[in-house]
């Protein structure tokens, strides 16, 4: 069986690609140049497109030519306007650009069909659905995603052939051009596993670059060249000053990387057009001070995930430092003090991430071979044992060892022969009596995956059964499966609080792929015919969030004019989700009133993020701020005070930024905006959050005190047995944070008390003396024959028909319920 073999670092800044097969590693050089990364910029020079360290030499030269950092843009709908061949280019096109040109490294003639990319572990489905298209864009069959921290660590304990005798955490800290991502990870001696991961997307290298020119070098060269907001100047298209700079850019990078080797350095700066000649000494101290908040930033990040996992410094073994960023002596020394664990930095910071993608790839079966060759006598025995399973087969898929354990059972007792041979022909058990267990020891081949084939003959020696799929990885370490970066959810009706909330289907960190059948109901009617529309939106986010912080990455309508019968509110939909290991999304819907199904399947490429609306979201949030200040306002909870208003400033101060931005703005800051934007509206969602929290598990425990009044009064084996099951297990799920769950308690208890009030029916006395009193009644005549009834029954003790006069005198009153706000349209259909 055929391994993918080839990994590729797609990175911010410097892309690589790396091979490892049958035990040998290779990092792949530049045939120019002999480099092993290749920086990721692509310049444009009319019929010529150059891609690499040759494309970024020409930024100073022709900016408008030449784009790099394009990674951070991945999954938006943003432009390159290339003037030279006067076209816009995707980030999706010029990262395929990337790809091609790391192609041409291959030496060895062969031809790559497929190969495992890199992306951030904080990249969403669409940034990666963005990425995988660019590898298809490049040429490439068959695209498998893998993130960065998992590779990096899979490089670094494959390096080190590391034995562990116990299970180990450590953290990848990895800070390169563009983004910081942290990762948690689990590893024993055969696997590893990411816990947790944080990140973000926009922090990296070219942040400090440009720290280094708008601290240091602005200041000093305004006077100079007689301009102010010289670095507004900077990002304007078409500015004449933009040559200076990318100039400044270029001198900034160097002196950040001669300060990680020396105590000072010269910046000097040539401007020929101006005939500016001049230079900034910068200390490493003046340089520490620049750099110390972003690196606070990332050792904030790094406290969080410990935080969130319950871990204190003393339970990680070691940081493994990657990205060319982690070569700063300040940074290292920060990471380790701040947070007293130890730093590892063993491993290549700049080729770790490739060299992981490799390994991961020389055992990764390749799902292209099984589509494109067939091969009859596998394939056909291997689907109809899915059908019939004869055996139940158990192997390690990871080991050290240089053989290891395949064990079967035989669903039924079977008489005749089995056999075990090694896909290369190098083992083979020959033709061996069946037992109903069977134990055999297989021989490995060292640094590879052993593909092995069992097939159970019967007695006349014909195939009863035959499997290829024996993969046994030996030597290196492997991972168990990917993770998912978010919460997947559904939007759906929260019809006693008249909005829609998110429902989660799948959680965070759960591995890939994943599968799930769930059951929802109508909450409207829509008619066949109709424009009336039922809306299924898949928002990857918090599960607990508003549907507003999410991030929509499936969307399907179906109007009553695709219907062939009615959809009757009430009447199940059923939903069958499932989300690949490389983030395909698949949705099968069916409506059982109509007896209709809907599938759709989603590769969302692109966002589009749009000024406009991100003001109307800060807009509503800062409102709700507003008026939520006036609580902790009162109460004199000055902590929590200060959260709101620093949440709300955060925002205006977004705000600011967003109406200064030009509409032609090329830059990142939209994007950049709405990271902050959408962080913050959840840093908001919790904080009131736990506030409904709170008044929900009052109102249970009100209730539940409610219940208990009753049932002492009553006495009813009945009703105290479900009062019962309806506080089983209540510290879970107070403990849940789950507000939906609080509530269907809280509506349980509910039905349990009216229950009990009216089973006895002396207890209708006291209401129907309240409505006696009561003068509002449309039909007054009618009411008062009512209660002359009542007064009668009450006379003669005849509760049942005082209640039945109760009721009838309850649905008399104008409905007095306020009308609910949620209309038709603005429900989703499911509930
Ligand atoms: P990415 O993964 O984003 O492509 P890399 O991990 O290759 O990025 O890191 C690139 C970044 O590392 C660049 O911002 C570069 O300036 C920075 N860098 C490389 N070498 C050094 C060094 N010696 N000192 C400081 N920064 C460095
Ligand atoms: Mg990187």
């Amino acid at each position: 069986m055929k391994t993918v073999n080839f990994g590729i670092d797609l990175g911010t800044t410097n892309s690589l690609i790396a091979k490892y097969e049958n035990g040998l590693l290779e990092v792949f050089k530049n045939p120019i140049g002999q480099k092993q990364t290749l920086a990721s910029a692509v310049a444009f020079r009319g019929s010529r497109i150059l891609v690499g360290d040759k494309a970024r030499d020409l930024l100073e030269k022709d900016p408008l030519n030449v784009f790099t950092c394009f990674k951070r843009k991945m999954g938006t709908t943003d432009r390159y306007f290339a003037k030279s061949i006067n076209k816009d280019v995707s980030p999706i096109e010029l990262s395929a650009y990337v790809l091609k040109e790391l192609k041409n490294f291959i030496h060895t003639g062969e031809e790559l069909h497929e190969a495992v990319i890199t992306i951030p572990s904080s990249f969403d489905t669409i940034q990666s659905n963005a990425t995988k298209t660019a590898g298809q864009q490049a040429g490439f069959k068959e695209v498998y995603l893998l993130q960065e921290p998992i590779a990096a660590s899979l490089a670094f304990a494959n390096k080190n052939n590391l034995e562990l005798s116990d299970t180990k955490k450590w953290l990848i800290y990895d800070f390169g051009g563009g983004t910081f991502d942290v990762a948690l990870l689990e590893i024993n001696q055969r696997e590893m596993n990411v816990l947790d991961n944080e990140g973000d997307n926009f922090l990296g290298g070219m942040d400090i670059d440009n720290l280094i020119i708008e601290k240091l070098l602005v200041p000093k060269l305004e006077p100079i060249l007689n301009e102010t907001k010289l670095l507004d100047k900077f990002k304007e298209p078409n500015n004449p000053l933009q040559k200076l700079y990318f100039e400044l850019l270029f001198r900034a990078e160097e002196a950040k990387k001669e300060l990680s080797r020396f105590e000072t350095t010269e910046i000097d700066i040539d401007y020929p057009d101006k005939d500016i000649y001049t230079s900034v000494e910068v200390s490493r101290a003046d340089f520490n001070n620049l750099l110390a908040p972003l690196v606070e930033h990332t050792i904030n990040f790094s406290k969080k995930i410990l935080n969130n996992n319950n871990l204190a410094n003393t339970d990680v073994e070691k940081i493994i430092m990657v990205g060319g960023s982690t070569l700063i002596p300040y940074v290292r020394e920060q990471v380790q003090n701040n947070l007293k664990i130890a730093i590892d930095t063993s491993v290549d910071p700049t080729a770790a991430v490739g060299i992981g993608a490799a390994y991961y790839a020389g055992t990764k079966i390749s799902t292209l071979k099984q589509e494109k060759i067939s091969q009859p006598t596998s394939t056909t025995t291997a689907a109809t044992s899915e059908k019939q399973p004869l055996v139940n087969l158990i192997f390690e898929k990871n080991t050290k060892d240089a053989e290891e354990l395949i064990a079967f059972t035989l669903h039924k007792p079977t008489q005749g022969f089995y056999r075990i041979t090694r896909k290369d022909g190098g083992y083979d058990t020959g033709l061996v009596t069946l037992e109903n267990n069977v134990n055999v020891f297989v021989d490995l081949l060292e640094g590879q995956v052993n593909t092995f084939n069992l097939k159970i003959y019967n007695t006349q020696q014909e195939v009863l059964f035959s499997t290829d799929d024996i993969h046994i990885n030996q030597g290196k370490y492997n991972i168990q499966g990917q993770l998912l970066p978010n919460d997947i959810c559904l939007e759906i009706d929260d019809i006693q609080y008249s909005v829609t909330r998110l429902e989660a289907i799948f959680n965070k960190n759960t591995v890939l792929p994943l599968k799930k059948t769930i059951y929802k109901s109508a909450s409207k009617t829509i008619l066949k015919d109709s424009d009336e529309k039922l809306q299924i939106n898949i928002v990857e986010g918090d599960g607990n969030g508003l549907p507003s912080s999410g991030l929509s990455i499936g969307y399907i309508e179906i109007t009553g004019k695709q219907l062939e019968q009615d959809l009757i509110k009430g009447t199940d939909i059923e939903l069958n989700i499932s989300v690949s290991e490389s983030r395909d999304i698949d949705v099968d819907i069916f409506l059982t009133s109509c007896d209709q199904e809907f599938s759709n399947s989603f590769k969302p490429t692109e966002r589009y993020i749009s000024s406009s609306k991100m003001e109307n979201e800060i807009r509503v949030v800062t409102q709700k701020i507003e008026q939520e200040k006036a609580k902790p306002e009162y109460a004199e909870n000055y902590e929590l005070l200060q959260k709101f208003k620093t949440i709300e400033h955060a925002l205006i101060e977004l705000q600011i930024q967003l109406t200064l931005l030009a509409d032609t703005d090329v830059t990142d800051a939209k994007f950049k905006i709405d990271n902050e934007k959408r962080s913050l509206i959840q840093q908001f969602d919790l904080l009131t959050r736990h506030k409904e929290l709170d008044n929900d598990i009052e109102e249970y425990k009100t209730s539940v005190l409610a219940v208990k009044q009753s049932l002492s009064e009553n006495n009813s084996e009945y009703y105290t047995a479900q009062f019962n099951k309806v506080i089983a297990n209540e510290k879970s799920f107070i403990n849940s944070g789950n507000k939906y769950l609080i509530r269907s308690k809280i509506e349980e208890l509910r039905v349990i008390r009216n229950a009990i009030f009216t089973a006895d029916e002396s207890n209708f006395i006291g209401p129907f003396f309240h409505y006696k009193t009561l003068d509002n009644y449309p039909d007054q005549q009618k009411a008062n024959m009512l209660i002359a009834e009542g007064d009668k029954a009450l006379e003669n003790k005849q509760y049942k028909v005082l209640k039945q006069v109760v009721y009838q005198l309850a649905s008399m009153l104008p409905d007095d319920t306020p009308k609910t706000s949620f209309n038709n349209q603005d429900k989703t259909g499911l509930s």
